[in-house]
């Protein structure tokens, strides 16, 4: 069976101590299994990172730039091949994938931009013949932890701009589809980047543990579950790195009287059930503001639901594919049951989901739950699966008052026609990405995506304008070239131009 590895100072290294199956989730077999690195083994990817930095540090920034240009050509050349291998190991359809690789694909384009977002600041005469400057430099080893539900994307949010700034960087994707991780990381050696800037080793708390632990990583960056942010975060902090964590997510959809039904119905299908509601922007519960509204919806999504195809991610025809292992099926049905035992209705119940031919896949088919509460334990709980719940409110402060409880605080998002309601919506919702009739707000390559409370550990949010400030550190410089021929006395107040 093939042996997944790392890829530590330009080269795959099969190192392990101790191995974990990799699945085809549609297949619902084993297929691979991937190596997991021992201490010893990250401890060769950290020094293989560190010994590169000090060159790849002082390499001037347009042709660590020009490394990024020839990367997105690569990445779009391979397009296919990255697609099928996140495809074989996470389940989701070829479309999606390519939606994943090109969001992608824009954090390297705007990673090329580091010449201008790196140019600093600079002041003449802050004093008499005296200048001043503001530069950004690299940190050193900086390390990232990746989730199994964008194998592609969420490490093109980190390492890119991580490298373009002049740090290097050893990455730890998720042990559960980390082919496509380790393709792309060849790709970036293709495209030209020295061995050793970049290194991925594979494994599991061990690994995890020890890029926390080990002095030289100097910042973590890790996406994941807001349990293991939150470990992350106070573990890399207290060992005195820098760190941001983005942690997991309960995204509301409000639905207001005046809302464009069609509107609303397609967009919460494909924001619900899209790559099996396996997205940190899913839309999991809908806030239906009136009972005419939500009766309304509840009846056109449950027509619409049965039109929904899923199945194996090789057939594109398919809107959604399997979950990504047999445990996490388990997990999802075990909430689907929990609701219903806590009072709620399932109007659509995609438990018993076997596609023909694929009875062996992971498959949950896409659930439609009304009538929930915020005390049970499916709204409290991220499900993480093709599950759409509705919780009926009164009044839009209603709504809002149940985001703003709830303990994440990731993504949101408006359904009206009121614009006053919108912006009052946008302007006080205690939710770090919202929408207005648009259901995923995930912000473009050149803003930045972060959540608010327990959806992120940390100040900067990730890629973009914060993702510059998180892998620099600002440095600022004063500087006068005094005449040799005038002797100075020493001044022993503050120095002012007073
Ligand atoms: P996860 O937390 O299980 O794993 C994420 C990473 O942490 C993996 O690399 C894994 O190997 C590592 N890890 C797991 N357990 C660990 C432990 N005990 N100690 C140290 N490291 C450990 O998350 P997942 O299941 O791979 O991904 C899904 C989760 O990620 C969801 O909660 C989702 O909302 C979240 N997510 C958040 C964002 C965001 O931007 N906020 C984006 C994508 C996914």
């Amino acid at each position: 069976m093939e042996l997944i590895g790392h890829f530590i100072q330009g080269a795959i290294n099969t190192a392990h101590t101790r191995t974990q199956a990799v699945y085809n989730p549609s297949l619902g077999i084993q297929t691979k299994e991937v190596a997991l690195a021992s201490k010893a083994t990250v401890e060769e990817a950290i020094a293989a990172a560190e010994a590169a930095f000090p060159e790849w540090r002082n390499t001037p920034v347009i042709k660590r730039a020009r490394v990024m240009f020839k990367f997105k050509e690569l990445l779009e050349n391979n397009a296919e091949k990255i697609c099928q291998l996140i495809g074989e190991e996470h389940g989701k359809i070829g479309h999606d994938a390519a939606g994943e690789l090109q969001r992608g694909i824009e954090n390297v384009e705007y990673a090329c931009s580091a010449p201008e977002f790196l140019k600093g600041e600079f002041s003449k005469n802050v004093g008499p013949a005296i200048d001043s400057w503001s530069e950004f430099q690299p940190l050193g080893v900086v390390a990232g932890i990746t989730p199994f539900n964008f194998p592609v994307m969420v490490p093109l949010w980190m390492f890119p701009m991580a490298i373009v700034c002049g740090n290097t960087f050893v990455l730890k994707p998720s042990e559960r589809d980390p082919s496509s991780t380790l393709f792309i990381a060849q790709l970036l050696k293709e495209a030209g980047l020295p061995d050793g800037v970049l290194n991925v080793v594979n494994g599991d708390k061990e690994a995890v543990d020890t890029l926390l632990h080990d002095p030289r990583v100097q910042a973590v960056s890790f996406v994941g579950s807001t349990p293991i942010a939150e470990y992350i975060y106070q573990t890399a902090t207290a060992a005195g790195k820098r760190c941001q964590a983005l942690g997991g997510a309960k995204n509301h959809a409000i639905v207001m009287p005046d809302a464009d039904l069609n509107n609303v119905v397609s967009s919460l299908l494909g924001a619900a059930f899209g790559s099996s509601g396996e997205r940190c922007m899913a839309l999991s519960v809908a806030v239906a503001v009136g009972d005419d509204i939500a009766d309304q919806m509840i009846a056109k999504l449950s027509k619409e639901i049965d039109l929904l195809k899923y199945g194996p991610y090789s057939n594109k025809d398919n809107d959604f594919g399997p979950v990504i292992t047999a445990q996490h099926k388990a997990k999802v049905i075990h909430y689907i049951d929990s609701a219903e035992q806590q009072g709620a209705s399932v109007i659509v119940d995609g438990r018993n989901a076997a596609p023909e031919g694929y009875e062996n896949g992971f498959y949950v088919g896409a659930t439609l739950i009304d009538q929930v509460t915020p005390n049970m334990t499916s709204y409290k709980e991220e499900i993480f699966g093709p599950v759409l719940q509705v919780i009926r409110v009164k009044t839009m402060q209603e709504a809002m008052d149940l985001i703003d409880s709830h303990e994440y605080g990731n993504g949101t998002c408006i359904y009206t026609r009121d614009g006053e309601a919108a912006r009052y919506f946008s302007d006080n919702i205690k939710v770090g990405m919202v929408g207005i009739n648009i259901p995923l707000p995930v912000p473009v390559a050149y803003h930045s995506f972060g959540g608010w409370k327990r959806s992120l550990f940390g100040d900067l949010h990730a890629y973009g304008p914060d993702g510059a400030r998180f892998y620099t550190r600002r440095k600022t410089i004063t500087q006068r070239w005094p005449s040799t021929n005038v002797r100075e006395g020493a001044q022993f107040s503050m120095p002012t131009l007073n």
